[in-house]
């Protein structure tokens, strides 16, 4: 069977706190990592110390461990014993003076015992496209912690007082080892507030903080993109001891659209147009994420081209002046042609035909052609002569 907790720090059953507190600090000091470089058993030993003091200088904790054992102490709800940054807080309560470090002040970053702020939140929303750009209402639903207005946010049933907090001594923070250093952290016990609560708010548990969904109208205004954020201030989660609310941070996602592409305040749109309304120039209706747009295509009109619609893209997230809206038309070859369709086109060849030479497959094939044609001059010459 292994030792009692008492049996580790060698001292009796009904010893006063000061005794534990002595016995423990000679058997942490004699086994202290740091003196016994590599030493597993020392280190060993020094672990046992400390989940014995852990729970052997807590009141609560002896109380539950002299009637149930360490069995009774899990039963609890205590995280168990042997938590590793514990049993450096612990060291750090009896050492703080030795070492020159601890007793206050250093790491502290407010008063343990003021007004908590609450803490910010993220909401993601996910809108259309078509939302984004011209701005949309939404109320949607947030569970967050809110004050808990039973205790105003102090987590003590009302007519009780919170105690000093056993671990860090009201300190709010306690120091871990890690090697040569010294890192203050905030005190795994009272989470910093430096002080505990033996009568909890029945309301709240003795969180000072409730749960509660929220409904929250959000304006998104229009020119939002994927990635634009929005603070909705005091929306966040409600402060303890009359600290103020949080903020709630809404970041945009905006889904794709089928036809339009968007870069910043520029909508892109290809625009399909036929061979021979390309050919001739026309003018085409174009969607826009407004309303229509008539926009004129010139004659000959090429795959690819860029026409810009002033005005047509997306307003300006401060107001003011819309972007623009960039056209690229993209000829369209038919597909499916009626017989009189392909007859036409039969005839717009041959009628093309004359015009080859001064065109691509002309200029692609001069010097081959050329000489050809000089060779047939030649043989005509001498035919003729
Ligand atoms: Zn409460």
């Amino acid at each position: 069977m292994s030792k009692s907790y008492y049996e580790i720090l060698g001292v009796h059953k009904d010893a006063s706190a000061e005794a534990i507190k002595k016995a423990y600090r000679k058997q942490a000091m004699k086994h202290h990592p740091d003196r016994n470089q590599g030493d597993a058993a020392a280190e060993e030993k020094f672990k046992e110390a400390a989940e014995a003091y852990e729970v052997l200088s807590d009141l609560q904790k002896r109380q539950i461990y002299d009637a149930y054992g360490k069995e009774g102490l899990r039963n609890s709800g205590y995280s168990g014993p042997g938590n590793s940054e514990d049993i450096f807080s612990h060291i750090n309560d009896l050492f703080g003076d030795l070492f020159g470090f601890g007793g206050g002040g250093r790491g502290r970053r407010r008063d343990p015992n003021g007004p908590v702020p609450g803490e910010d939140l993220r909401y993601d929303i996910k809108i259309s496209f078509m939302e984004a750009v011209h701005g949309i209402n939404r109320q949607v639903e947030i569970t967050k912690k809110e004050t808990c207005w039973t205790c105003e946010g102090s987590g003590a049933r009302p007519g009780n007082k919170p105690e000093t907090c056993p671990t860090c001594h009201g300190r709010g923070q306690v120091i871990r080892s890690q090697g040569f250093f010294q890192v203050s952290t905030t005190c795994p016990r009272c989470n910093g507030a430096g002080q505990v609560i033996t009568d909890p708010c029945t309301d709240c548990h003795g969180e000072g903080l409730i749960s509660r969904s929220k409904k929250v109208s959000i304006r998104i205004p229009a020119g939002v993109d994927t990635g634009s954020r929005m603070r909705l201030s005091g929306e966040g989660e409600g402060g303890r001891r009359g600290g103020p609310s949080g903020d709630l941070y809404v970041v945009i996602h905006v889904d794709e659209h089928e036809h339009f592409q968007r870069d910043g305040q520029t909508i892109y749109l290809r625009l399909p147009v036929s061979m021979v309304r390309a050919a001739l120039g026309c003018e085409a209706d174009v969607p826009t994420i407004h309303d229509t747009a008539k926009l004129k295509i010139p004659a000959g009109a090429q795959s690819g081209e860029r026409f810009t619609l002033r005005g047509e893209g997306v307003p300006s997230l401060r107001g003011g002046s819309k972007g623009d809206m960039v056209v690229e038309v993209q000829v369209q070859t038919p597909t499916k042609l009626t017989k009189d369709q392909k007859e036409l086109l039969r005839e717009f060849e041959a009628l093309d035909k004359e015009h080859e030479e001064e065109g691509f497959f002309a200029r692609l094939f001069h010097g081959h052609l050329g000489k050809q044609k000089k060779k047939s001059e030649d043989q005509e010459k001498v035919a003729n002569g």
